[in-house]
């Protein structure tokens, strides 16, 4: 047995789905798409992931010969009916960026270790553009959402790439478009017009990128703030969005099927509820909110923000109390986004609650929400 086919036997023995090998060769269209479009995604060229570099692996490891592209599919299990529409499923499935203490970050750790006992050099710290990797290895496909997609399986599917010094057999590269031609029920369907094209994203219009990355202390003029009129968007989503992915007819065989139920998922997702998450204890947080949403966000407040945000976008003045809640909070943040939120539901009980607050509140920006929120309201 070559020992190309020994890694891949034993990536599929760790329960990968795919498994592709392509060279280390630089990733040349990318870097240069992604410079033409330095503005959009300034806060990830210079992010502390170095996209850049990570496309030319030889920039970081001039000994690099392959790449070794597995995926992971994340729907094998049924996803609860009270996370969907709130928790992308990958994220629900637990496979992106896990920690190397849990099962998806220990598959990742044992097939580094097999690798390095065949006698495999592996890079450290070298993200490669792996939709890309996945495509060039022949292991996934693109649709025009953006998204790589599995055969058999769909895009719910994560792809790691392991960057290797040993020379293998490299794979046919599948970067097709896999979608039909007249087709455009993703960039139809996204709320925010984030899909602007086939294959082309604006991130600072997407829910998925609003939900998580904007933070304070991001690069690029990203913050915490999100625009009144993405947040009407956002819908209940609080972590990712899955609507490109919902709507697509590569993925509905997988979404129609009757599939298992994870049992560590149903019980996180008994427990699950948005006014938990907007007044949020730490044994809430620590139970069910970091098991699922580890990925990005390590600050509480960015949960509770986002958690007024799909409350305000419900309408429901059963809310309000929660809300009337968060407006005591200890974080400006939060007190901010549960006022738009009230102004969101409106009605007199919303008012009160507003300009009571307003009355006592010291930071500026919450201010302004308030005051926004008593002109919507
Ligand atoms: S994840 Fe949501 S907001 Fe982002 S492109 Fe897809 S549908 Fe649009
Ligand atoms: S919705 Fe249609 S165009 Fe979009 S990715 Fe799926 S098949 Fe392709």
């Amino acid at each position: 047995m070559s020992l190309t086919e020994d890694i891949k036997d034993f990536a599929l023995d760790l329960g990968y789905s795919k498994v592709g090998v392509t060279t280390a060769d630089a990733f040349t269209e990318y870097i240069v798409d992604l410079e033409s479009r330095y503005k959009m995604y300034a806060w990830y060229i210079e992010g502390a992931s170095k996209p850049i570099a990570g496309a030319d692996p030889r920039s970081i490891m001039p000994s690099a010969k392959s790449i070794i592209a597995v995926v992971y599919d994340g729907s094998r299990e049924s996803f609860p009916k009270t996370l969907v529409g709130k928790i992308g499923r990958i994220y629900q499935a637990r496979c992106y960026l896990t920690p190397g203490h849990r099962i998806n970050g220990a598959r990742r750790q044992l097939m580094r270790e097999f690798l390095e006992t065949r006698g495999c050099q592996i890079a450290q710290r070298l993200v490669v553009p792996e939709r890309l990797a996945g495509a060039r290895a022949g292991a996934t496909t693109y649709g025009k959402n953006n998204f790589a997609f599995a055969e058999g399986i769909g895009s719910f599917i994560i792809i790691t790439a392991f960057v290797v010094d040993t020379e293998l057999d490299y794979d046919e590269p599948s970067f097709e478009v896999k979608c039909s031609a007249k087709c455009t029920a993703c960039i139809d369907a996204c709320p925010t017009g984030a899909l602007y094209e086939p294959l082309k994203l604006n991130p600072h219009r997407c829910i998925a990128f609003n939900t998580f990355t904007t933070r304070d202390g991001q690069l690029g003029g990203v913050t915490s703030y999100i625009p009144p009129d993405i947040r009407e968007k956002m819908d209940t989503w609080i972590h990712g969005c899955d609507i490109c992915q919902e709507v697509c007819p590569r993925n509905q065989r997988r979404l129609k099927a009757k599939l298992p139920q994870n049992e560590f998922l149903v019980k996180v997702a008994g427990d699950f509820d948005l006014t938990r998450l907007l007044n949020l204890s730490d044994e809430f947080y620590t139970k069910s909110v970091q098991p699922l949403m580890y990925n990005y966000i390590k600050e509480k407040k960015y949960f509770q923000r986002n958690a007024a945000i799909a409350l305000g976008n419900t309408g429901d003045p059963a809310f309000i109390p929660a809300l009337a809640q968060a407006m005591q909070d200890s974080n400006g943040l939060v007190r901010g986004y549960a006022a738009w939120a009230l102004g969101k539901i409106g009605g007199s009980r919303a008012k009160e609650i507003l300009k009571a607050s307003l009355a006592r509140e010291t930071d500026e920006s919450s201010k302004k929400e308030i005051h926004a929120a008593l002109e919507a309201a």
